[in-house]
C-alpha cells in the first residue's frame, strides 16, 4: 500500500498504471475510518485491479465550522486498518487542503430538486461542496468505479447527477449500508457521541423498521408522528427531519401507494452530534 499526499506524485504513479490498461476503482472518504468504509474498499478491491481510497475532510462540505473543527481525523489509525484490506493492490491519497484547493473555487452547480430536500435543505452549501471535491477527485484519478455508501443516499444521487453535469466520471457503484450489532449506521460521528448518546442511538434503525412495518397501513402524516415519537421519547435525541422520498428523485412521498421504491431518512442530533440514516420501506 502506497501513500501519496500530493497531486503529482498519484498523477505520475497513476500514468504508468494505466498504460497497462489496468481498472481503477475510487473509494473517496474524510477519514476516521470504520467497516463502512473497509466494504467499500473491499468491494473495489474485488472489482479493480488498483483502489484508491482518498482520506481528505473536505472543508468546504462543512455548513457548521464546529462541525468541520471537531471532526475525527487519525490518519496512522486509518492506514493500519486499510493496509490488510489494500495490500498492494492499494493507494491511499491524503491530500492537504493547500494540495486539493491550490486557488480558489467558485463552481456553484445545479444539482435541481434532489439536492433542495432534506440534507439540501438543513445543510446550505453541502452539496455543492461534495460536488467540488468529487469532481476534482475524479479528474486527478479518472477512476473506472467510484464506491459510495447508500449511508448517504441522497449524496449518492447528487454525484450520478454530478456526473450528468460534468459528462466525467466514473461508473458509480451504491454499497450497502453497514450497521454496529444494534442497528446504529456506522459513522465516523459516532466516536464523539457520550455513553448515554451512544446507548440512545439505536433507536433510530428501530424507528426505520417501524416505518417498514408500519408503511402502507397507515397515513404518512401519521406515521412521521409515530417514528419522531419513538425517537424523542428517549429524551436526548431531537430529530431534524423524517421524510418519507422517492428513491429515484428524492422527492417528499405523501401516499403509501407509490409506483417506485420508497425510503425514510432520519437525520437526529444527539446533543450536537448530527447523525443521518435510511431504510427501504416499500
Ligand atoms: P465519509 O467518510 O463519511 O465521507 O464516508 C465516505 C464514504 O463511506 C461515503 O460514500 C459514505 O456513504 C460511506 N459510508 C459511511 N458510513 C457508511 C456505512 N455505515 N455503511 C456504508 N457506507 C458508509
Amino acid at each position: 500500500m502506497i501513500v501519496f499526499k500530493t497531486c503529482d506524485s498519484l498523477r505520475d504513479y497513476l500514468s504508468t498504471f494505466r498504460e497497462e490498461s489496468q481498472s481503477l476503482g475510487l473509494v473517496p472518504t474524510m477519514g476516521a475510518l470504520h467497516e463502512g468504509h473497509l466494504s467499500l474498499s473491499k468491494l473495489s478491491v474485488r472489482q479493480n485491479n488498483l483502489t484508491i481510497v482518498s482520506v481528505f475532510v473536505n472543508p468546504i462540505q462543512f455548513n457548521n465550522p464546529a462541525d468541520l473543527e471537531k471532526y475525527p481525523r487519525d490518519l496512522e489509525a486509518d492506514l493500519d486498518l486499510l493496509e490488510p484490506v489494500l495490500g498492494f493492490r492499494g493507494i491511499v491519497f491524503a491530500p492537504s487542503v493547500e494540495e486539493m484547493y491550490p486557488k480558489q473555487i467558485d463552481t456553484q452547480y445545479d444539482f435541481g430538486p434532489l439536492a433542495e430536500v432534506m440534507e439540501g435543505a438543513f445543510r446550505p452549501g453541502h452539496f455543492n461542496g461534495v460536488g467540488i471535491v468529487v469532481n476534482r477527485l475524479f479528474r486527478i484519478i479518472e477512476p473506472d468505479r467510484a464506491y459510495f455508501g447508500e449511508k448517504d443516499f441522497q449524496q449518492l444521487a447528487v454525484i450520478r447527477k454530478l456526473v450528468e453535469l460534468e459528462k466525467f466520471g466514473p461508473e458509480i457503484i451504491p454499497c450497502p449500508i453497514i450497521r454496529e450489532a444494534d442497528g446504529l449506521a456506522m459513522s465516523s460521528r459516532n466516536q464523539r457521541l457520550s455513553a448515554e448518546h451512544r446507548a440512545a442511538a439505536p433507536v433510530i434503525f428501530q424507528a426505520l423498521s417501524e416505518a417498514a412495518r408500519l408503511y402502507g397501513r397507515s397515513d404518512i402524516t401519521d406515521l412521521k408522528r409515530q417514528i419522531i415519537a419513538m425517537i424523542h421519547a428517549t429524551k436526548i435525541l431531537k430529530v431534524e427531519y423524517v421524510e418519507f422520498a422517492d428513491e429515484e428523485t428524492l422527492m417528499p412521498v405523501y401516499k403509501t401507494s407509490w409506483p417506485n421504491p420508497v425510503r425514510c431518512f432520519i437525520a437526529v442530533y444527539a446533543d450536537e452530534v448530527r447523525l443521518i440514516d435510511n431504510l427501504r420501506v416499500s
